[in-house]
């Protein structure tokens, strides 16, 4: 049987480091719950984004073909020698994860691959959007997040958790909540509670629109919440006042719309009317 996490990280009296979100799941039928609902099959390859002591990605190893593992601190390297002992289809990488392009990431990850993380809070919005916004060959990713992150990933528009993530999102699939984890189930004990979100990447979703233009939209729809959208374009895109209410009269969305109001596809649509008002 396998020695429990919590003996593992007393024997090696490792001061956790709140600086790199350390908040370590140890409840193995929780480990368990995560794997199961992310939906990883034994011919999966799935890259982890913070292997902390290993407790998910032992979990990983067993259902999956391959896991590879990220880790920025290198005093993790015995605890995980440890816990991974005897676990031949992973890789650990003791390094930044924010410094590897995705694309040299996806090299070494070979074809599809999913991600599972209980990702560190800090770097969470910029790993979400770098990987929306790059990832060739993602299928999925099932990640822990702080609830409200959670619920502004999956938000409807026009509610108030609804925004430029959001969209995102949308842009390349959807996302779910799969399950609701009480702060107490980390050690140590954060401020908030979590959850684990899955979001799906449907293949082609919005194929054949120019996505770098839509996000430039987006971007520009979101960036003043108490503007009215033909305002947030104008200053954005640096569209005339003219230029900005043609493209929304072309797209179909009211001249007083606010940005929060738009679904992704009344965002695709947007972008094609600005680019066709800008071509004149
Ligand atoms: N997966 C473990 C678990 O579920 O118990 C640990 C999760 S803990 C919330 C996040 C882990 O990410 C920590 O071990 C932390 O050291 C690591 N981490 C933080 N920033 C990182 C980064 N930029 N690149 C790689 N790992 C990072």
């Amino acid at each position: 049987m396998e020695k429990p996490l919590k003996y593992i990280l007393a024997e090696h009296k490792l001061n956790l480091k709140k600086a790199f979100g350390q908040n370590f799941l140890t409840d193995e039928n929780l480990l368990c719950e995560i794997v199961e609902k992310a939906g990883i099959k034994d011919s999966d390859t799935v890259l982890e984004i913070g292997v902390g002591a290993g407790a998910l990605t032992r979990q990983l190893a067993k259902c999956a073909k391959r896991v590879v593992g990220y880790e920025i601190d290198n005093r993790l390297k015995l605890v995980l020698n440890e816990t991974l002992f005897g676990f031949h289809n992973v890789e650990i990488v003791f390094k930044d994860v924010m410094k590897e392009t995705i694309s040299d990431l996806e090299k070494s990850l070979g074809g599809e691959y999913k991600i599972v993380a209980n990702l560190p809070y800090y770097i969470t919005t910029p790993i979400v959007m770098n990987f929306l916004e790059n990832a060739k060959n993602l299928t999925a990713m099932a990640i822990m997040v702080q609830e409200e992150v959670a619920a502004r990933f999956s938000a409807i528009p026009a509610s108030s958790d609804y925004g430029a993530i959001t969209v995102a999102i949308n842009l390349r699939g959807g996302a779910k909540t799969i399950l609701k984890v009480p702060r107490e189930k980390f050690t140590p004990v954060p401020n908030v509670d979590s959850a684990v979100v899955k979001i799906d990447i449907e293949k082609d979703k919005f194929a054949g629109a120019d996505l770098k233009a839509v996000r430039d939209c987006v971007r520009a729809g979101f960036s003043s919440r108490r503007k009215m959208l033909v305002n947030n374009l104008i200053n954005g895109l640096q569209l005339t006042r003219v230029q900005a209410e043609t493209a929304l009269n072309q797209a179909g969305v009211p001249i007083t719309a606010r940005g929060e109001t738009l679904s992704a596809l009344d965002f695709v649509k947007l972008s094609e009317s600005v680019k066709a008002v800008r071509n004149g």
